[in-house]
């Protein structure tokens, strides 16, 4: 009898903790799924670099045109951006995919393999998804086409956001998720809560991995440059050595990083990766130039590094008699998943994959322009399982043999309809 009141409860607690997908939703997203992998295919033979995505785009934008969306194209150069009105009125949730590809030729033996070459950075390149932002729109594609079927329920408004430019704009050129937001993406109707997913390779298909709080890093690039005062080889007391100089800043950045960082919190990473100068064995230049990155998932710690590095870079310098400058330039924010709305919505994504298959993993130290969404407005960003059961190894993001299983896309399309569902209905 105990043990009957006890499995009782237990039923009671597991159908209020893990929210199950919507039946209408569930069909109508495996309806769809062959659609999706074909839309997937067509934009996978032909992939678009970062502010280069036209054909991309006019794609997208006639797919929610179809559907009777509210259209905006050419947003930050390349976006679409399309409107779903619910049937009720309501808060209004962002859904969010990356739609360009990259300088990769792709090796992969698919029948769609891309063999698509550009010019870019004045060098002949292959170009290729070898990230899988085409698998995200054809996912969005799907999501688009499931809710608009479905206006009844939705309590309120859904943005669907087509974000070009994520692997980072054209040098000279401004783009990403930071123009779209500067031309007001996350306004009017104002957005409250976005969603976003990344496509693994490394994750097997059926499972989706998330974290709370910082779960991809803020990319930092910067500058340093060392002034010393040149002189012959032979005699260094007579000029001051500015190659020294920046190994002696090389070893001072990092121990920011092992004896100022509180590394129990998050993880973070200094890295110097380029050290430029001097011209032969005999001479002591009279200047060096270093290029790194730093990496941070904790805002406190970004700010501590940052200054601390500002503070250094100089001081070290003047202590061997040189002078250094450093200058920074933010790449991506962190990708900070808000933990209210993690807790509040783990239950509608553990409904749907199953709580076994959605697994809380660490943090990484890539980075991700999703995170200037999350700056604005809570967010949440995790990574979808497309690695086949009869891989070994995966090829990682950004190689030649980058491979996606496709079959891991429809879990995608139910996620992200049923967030915006649940999202919307539970204010
Ligand atoms: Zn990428
Ligand atoms: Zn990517």
């Amino acid at each position: 009898m105990k043990n009957n009141i006890l499995i009782a409860i237990l039923l009671l607690c597991c159908t209020i903790q893990a929210q199950k997908i919507d039946p209408e939703i569930n069909s109508l997203s495996e309806t769809l799924e062959s659609k999706v992998i074909e839309w997937r295919r067509d934009f996978h033979q032909n992939p678009e670099l970062s502010n280069r995505e036209f054909e991309t785009a006019k794609k997208i934008a006639k797919h929610l045109k179809d559907l009777g969306f509210e259209v905006t194209e050419n947003v930050a150069k390349t976006g679409v951006v399309g409107i779903l009105k619910g049937d009720k009125e309501g808060k209004v949730v962002a859904l969010r995919a990356d739609i360009d590809a990259l300088p990769v030729t792709e090796r992969a033996d698919v029948p769609f393999k891309s063999t698509v070459k550009t010019t870019f950075l004045d060098t002949e390149v292959g170009v290729s998804h070898a990230c899988g932002h085409d698998t995200h729109i054809a996912i969005l594609m799907g999501v688009a086409e499931v809710l608009s079927k479905h206006k009844d329920k939705l309590n309120g408004t859904v943005k669907f956001i087509f974000q070009p430019a994520e692997e980072g704009p054209p040098p000279g050129e401004e783009g990403g998720a930071k123009l779209m937001i500067k031309e007001g993406v996350l306004k009017n109707p104002d957005v409250n809560a976005i969603f976003g997913l990344h496509i693994n390779s490394g994750t097997p298909v059926g499972m989706i991995r998330y974290k709370p709080g910082g779960t991809m890093a803020a990319v930092e690039r910067f500058v340093i440059d060392v002034k010393g005062k040149q002189t012959h080889g032979s005699a260094p007391w007579t000029g001051v050595d500015p190659i020294l100089i920046s190994a002696k800043i090389i070893d001072g950045l990092q121990t920011i990083i092992s004896r100022e960082s509180p590394l129990v919190d998050e993880a973070a990473v200094i890295t110097v990766g380029k050290i430029t100068s001097g011209v032969r064995f005999n001479i002591i230049p009279e200047k060096a130039e270093m290029i790194g990155t730093v990496r941070t998932l904790d805002p406190k710690m970004r700010a501590l590094i940052i200054r601390r590095m500002n503070e250094m870079v100089p001081a070290i310098a003047k202590a061997y008699g040189g002078e250094a400058t450093i200058t920074f330039q933010n790449n991506t924010s962190i990708t900070y998943n808000d933990p209210k709305l993690v807790k509040q919505m783990l239950p509608t994504i553990q409904g749907i994959a199953g709580k076994e298959n959605v697994i809380l993993s660490k943090a990484t130290t890539g980075g991700e322009d999703f995170s200037y969404f999350q700056e604005v407005v809570p967010g949440f960003y995790f990574f979808l399982g497309g690695k086949s059961p009869d891989t070994k190894k995966a090829a990682s993001h950004h190689t030649p043999d980058f491979y996606i299983d496709e079959s891991g896309l429809v879990l995608g399309v139910k996620v992200m309809s049923q967030l915006a569902i649940d999202y919307l209905n539970a204010q």
